[in-house]
């Protein structure tokens, strides 16, 4: 007979938090702040996975640790409800989306309450109802007041399948992010927010963040700063002046032909009454058809026609020949470019169609020099390559020219040296239902207007067919075109796109903060106070959706004055995979692990725990349903052992260190350094060892026993409530204060251990007596002998044998 039964103690403890509004904050009086959350859910119809728990459990237990420090802990969840999943539902069964949302809500609530968080759900939200999406609009109308939004027709990335326009972080690969099916461009009217404006902001932001490095340097080379230079170029015989861009200007003398992309706008002005003009602008739409019927692969689909123009190259090293190249993009830069010998794909590209190459520098062996001469291969950014043209920069290294290079462009005249960003706009409009509309009404010659504050929140039609054509559903609505001139007069009509959904995303946290308030954004006192949020937990996969487009919102909302702070997530941290038998987990292979059987038979703590001490919380671990039942006898035990009244004594007559009190402080420090550091894993273990001392001892002073239960509290928050009451304590263990140690009653004991790499010794390290088996192996892996030959490969075999050594096999 068990002598835990979850089923009993974990609703018996929730009730009671909940009469207590144990974790409801008051956000004014407050005085020691601490704002902490994950990245809120999709309410979908599917049960809570175990993905879900993995990032909202070990969140909690931080969270719990903050409080029992003394924070106010602020944590509060929401539910991220616009979307396609609840629309495309709703095209499959005829539910409506907000009929099927709040269902979802409710439900996905019950479950999230199962799992025992601390959550403030008196200032939960929801982006899809009408007092969240009023400020969703009022976002996009502050956009536009201040010129960071605005209208453009452009070629815009859409799926075929979801049936709408993405942004260009929506685009992995070429696929949709969210069906994966391949995206195609489409030429097409759209609102745009004026992120690039805030390129360097956000790139300089990121170096006072405590974010993952990997994270930071994604949203690095996401914004892809590039500096290099303009140079103004002509077109002979008509009035055409561009700019081209060159990021590697050192070998300008190189260049030879000049290429334009199919796209460009201009293309059919330029050809306009030339022999060529047909040719071309034939090849230009196939090229156009190409790209957008499948995924166009630049390399091999590489083509090109000549449109009949020369470029009158400021140079004076001859005219440039224009071509139109399949190869080249629109939208980078102006989408004409120089080209030289120097470049791998300009140089296939001459070779294929004949066109001369001119190298301009070479390499030290006078044999390869030929052969560059030769043009028998392309000799690209090589810092070692010596220059021979211009005569200035003659002898000199490739690799140590390029600041000259631009001062003597600069002299010349030739070009401006500035700064360019792989950043475009983020386009926000989608042709879908089920998402906040954008506020905006055209007059009858088509003019956009704002829709004044006043009529926020612009409501949602419910006289909608969901069925997704390319173009918004929304335009059939009678409901909205009446409503649009009615107010503003006959003639006018409505704008039809909703917003991409990461806007409503992008300014939540402030949000909750403004506990539903209507009247203004967010308390500007209580923002200053909580934000930003200093610890935020969701997935890595967001790193250049989400968290780019909420810390450009962020900054806005700053410099229009109606937040302090800008950077809304001061620390972040990504949890890390959880693996089924080392095979990630997905529905289509069938081994997700579903936690509700396993909440049933074991309860909330041992499931939350079991996650926990799979592995350290950013680097994941693989599941096994026999590991559970370790940490459920554990919490038997615990249970038995504290519940006992012969075991828990009065306190200890012994004023003298004992090797218990030494014990007990030693786990103190443990489990209070490996929460901070998220190694929640190894607090548990530290836990699991104390427990083992204390049974073979037999008993425990009731004052380190009730130590013993504060610091289980952020682990197994239901069970040491229970422990709590039954070592007499009043009130709740989460009100009380986390036990600190003393370094003076830790007796200190160590040995060495010895670390093997195939058998063959490599380091001695002195170790604590008590260190764990993952502890010892990190340990033995961090040494820089033992790093040199593991030679980056993680072992095959590792070997800990307690008290003496590591033996790592690769
Ligand atoms: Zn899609």
């Amino acid at each position: 007979m068990k002598s835990y039964d979850p089923s009993s103690v974990e609703p018996k403890w929730q009730k009671k938090w909940e009469e207590a509004a144990t974790y409801e904050v008051d956000l004014k009086s407050a005085k020691k702040p601490y704002f902490t959350h994950v990245m809120f859910p999709y309410p979908s119809g599917d049960k809570l996975h175990v993905g879900h728990w993995y990032n909202y459990a070990p969140a909690d237990s931080y969270a719990r640790w903050k409080k029992m420090q003394g924070f106010d802990v602020f944590s509060p969840l929401g539910f991220d409800a616009f979307g396609l999943p609840a629309e495309n539902y709703a095209i499959k069964t005829g539910v409506h989306p907000s009929k099927s949302i709040a269902e979802n809500v409710e439900t996905m609530t019950k479950q999230l309450k199962r799992i025992g968080c601390m959550y403030d759900w008196s200032k939960t939200l929801n982006t899809s109802t009408p007092e969240y999406y009023h400020w969703t609009q009022w976002l996009f109308l502050e956009m536009l007041k201040n010129d960071l939004a605005y209208r453009k027709k452009g070629n815009v990335n859409f799926c075929p399948s979801c049936q709408t326009v993405l942004a260009n972080e929506q685009v992995w690969e070429g696929r949709c992010e969210r069906c994966d099916t391949e995206v195609v461009q489409k030429p097409l009217t759209q609102w745009y927010f004026r992120i690039t404006k805030y390129a360097q902001k956000l790139l300089d932001g990121l170096k006072n963040l405590d974010w993952p490095e990997k994270t930071k340097l994604m949203q690095e080379n996401w914004i892809g700063r590039k500096e290099g230079v303009f140079i103004t170029s002509r077109l002979k015989d008509i009035d055409y002046e561009f700019e081209v861009w060159d990021s590697v200007p050192q070998t300008f003398r190189a260049q030879t032909f000049t290429v334009i992309a199919p796209e460009h706008p201009d293309l059919p002005r330029i050809v306009k009454g030339l022999p060529e003009e047909k040719e071309v602008l034939a090849f230009a739409e196939k090229i156009k058809k190409k790209k957008m019927a499948k995924r166009f692969n630049p390399d091999e689909d590489m083509e090109g026609v000549f449109t009949g123009r020369l470029v009158d190259n400021p140079f004076g090293t001859g005219d440039l020949p224009l071509w139109v190249a399949s190869y080249v993009v629109a939208e980078y830069g102006s989408g004409i470019v120089h080209c030289s010998a120097h470049d791998e794909r300009d140089f296939a590209f001459a070779k294929k169609y004949g066109i001369p190459l001119r190298p301009v520098m070479f390499p030290a062996d006078p044999k390869e020099t030929e052969k560059v001469r030769n043009l028998e291969y392309c000799y690209a950014k090589e810092p070692e390559a010596i220059m021979e043209q211009p005569e200035e920069f003659k002898g000199r290294k490739w690799g140590e020219v390029r600041e000259d290079i631009i001062t003597y462009m600069e002299k010349k005249k030739w070009g401006r040296k500035a700064v360019n960003y792989r950043l475009r706009d983020w386009s926000i409009g989608r042709q879908r239902y089920w998402g906040a509309l954008i506020p905006v009404v055209y007059d009858p010659e088509g003019k956009a207007h704002a829709i004044p504050e006043k009529h926020l929140p612009w409501l949602l039609p419910t006289d909608v067919e969901f069925k997704p054509t390319g173009t918004a559903p929304m335009a059939e609505s009678r409901e909205l075109k009446e409503r649009t001139e009615k107010i503003f007069g006959k003639g006018w009509t409505p704008e039809v796109d909703t917003m991409d959904t990461f806007v409503c995303s992008s300014f939540y946290s402030y949000r909750y903060l403004a506990e539903g308030n209507q009247e203004e954004f967010v308390p500007k006192p209580i923002e200053k106070k909580w934000m930003p949020v200093q610890m935020y937990i969701g997935g890595a996969e967001h790193a250049c959706m989400h968290l780019i487009y909420a810390r450009f919102v962020g900054m806005a909302l700053k410099d229009f004055g109606f937040v302090s702070h800008g950077e809304q997530y001061q620390q972040l941290i990504h949890q890390g995979v959880i693996t089924n038998k080392g095979a990630k987990m997905s529905k289509s292979k069938g081994n997700v692990v579903s936690p509700d059987s396993f909440i049933e038979r074991y309860g909330s703590d041992v499931f939350r725990m079991y996650l926990m001490f799979m592995g350290p919380f950013t680097e994941g671990g693989d599941w096994s349903d026999s590991g559970i039942k370790g940490i459920d006898r554990f919490v038997n035990r615990v249970h038995e052992f504290f519940t006992s009244e012969a075991n828990v004594k009065n306190p200890s007559p012994s004023p003298n260190p004992s090797p218990i009190t030494s014990l007990l402080h030693k786990t103190i420090k443990k489990v209070t350094e490996d929460i901070e550091s998220l190694h929640l894993n190894t607090a548990i273990s530290a836990l699991m060892m104390f427990l083992n001392a204390v049974e073979k001892e037999g008993s425990l002073s009731s004052d380190a026993a009730i130590i013993f239960v504060k610091l289980l509290a952020p682990l197994a928050p239901h069970l040491a409530e229970e422990l709590w009451e039954r070592v007499g304590q009043k009130g709740f263990v989460i009100e009380s204060s986390w036990p600190t140690y003393d370094p003076k009653k830790i007796i200190s004991e160590s040995f060495t251990l010895v670390v093997q790499v195939n058998g063959k010794l490599r380091a001695n390290i002195e170790v604590p007596t008590d260190i764990s088996k993952e502890e010892a192996i990190a340990k033995a892996k961090e040494q820089e002998n033992v790093k040199k030959y593991l030679e980056g490969k993680s072992p095959k075999k590792e070997v800990y044998v307690e008290g003496k050594l590591v033996s790592l096999v690769v």
